[in-house]
């Protein structure tokens, strides 16, 4: 039977790379839904849709029309975000999404969409799926529902050097704040704040290597 897969977490606990590791290995789908958010995010900048702060009645004006997706980079293998059929991946990542995307994903009309959107894509089971929200709102009957920490220190290290591999200017300082701002807003937030499901698993990966954690992990998905 093909089962579903739930984890969330805080950023950077490393559950993309946990996500997709299981995907394979399964052969199942992966579904990154923070690329989502942060497509739309990117959108909402590209539009000059943020200010101060999100203009909330303007984007979701937007939102109905607005097409956001994925497709197989054949080169990796990997799934990537698509914005408007256009392939947005190499530019959601960086630090000025990053700033913005928790006060887009904190908007009602924002996660209503993405959510069905997440919701029919799962619907056929066989599906890795990572973010906050999954365990708990999204897939609630998820066969397996894992919860990744680990302290912000770790996590804005390795999103750091991710950064740095990837040339951007940034300091350690400034994508630790980021890592801690976003917590802030993903925990408190009104909607579908992030939570850890009470049927979730829970890893704190600050001193796991990822190898150990995978195979806790595969092998909970094959009981
Ligand atoms: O996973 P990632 O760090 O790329 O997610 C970016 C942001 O998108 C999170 O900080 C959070 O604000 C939002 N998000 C969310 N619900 C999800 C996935 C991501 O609110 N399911």
């Amino acid at each position: 039977k093909k089962i579903s897969i739930a984890i969330d977490g805080y950023s950077s606990t490393g559950k993309s790379t946990l996500a997709r590791q299981l995907a394979r290995e399964l052969g199942y789908i992966y579904i990154d839904t923070g690329a989502m958010y942060r497509a739309v995010t990117l959108f909402a900048l590209r539009e000059g849709l943020i200010g101060e702060e999100p203009d909330e009645p303007a984007l979701e004006k937007r939102l109905a029309a607005l097409e956001i997706g994925f497709e197989r980079n054949d080169e990796t293998g990997r799934s990537e975000v698509t914005l408007e059929g256009k392939n947005v991946e190499g530019e959601i990542r960086n630090l000025d999404v990053s700033r913005y995307v928790s006060q887009i994903a904190a908007l009602g009309a924002v996660r209503e969409k993405l959510v069905a959107q997440q919701q029919a894509m799962a619907a056929q089971g066989g599906v890795v799926m990572d973010g906050r929200d999954i365990g708990t709102v999204v897939l609630p009957e998820a066969d397996l529902k894992i919860f990744m920490t680990a302290s912000p220190e770790i996590r804005a290290n390795r999103r750091y050097k991710e950064l740095l591999d990837r040339g951007e200017q940034v300091r350690y300082e400034e994508v630790l704040q980021n890592v801690r701002d976003r917590d802030y807003i993903d925990s408190n937030r009104e909607i579908s704040p992030l939570r850890k499901a009470a049927d979730a698993i829970e890893f704190d990966n600050s001193d796991m290597g990822m190898e150990e954690q995978f195979e806790r992990i595969h092998a909970h998905a094959l009981r």
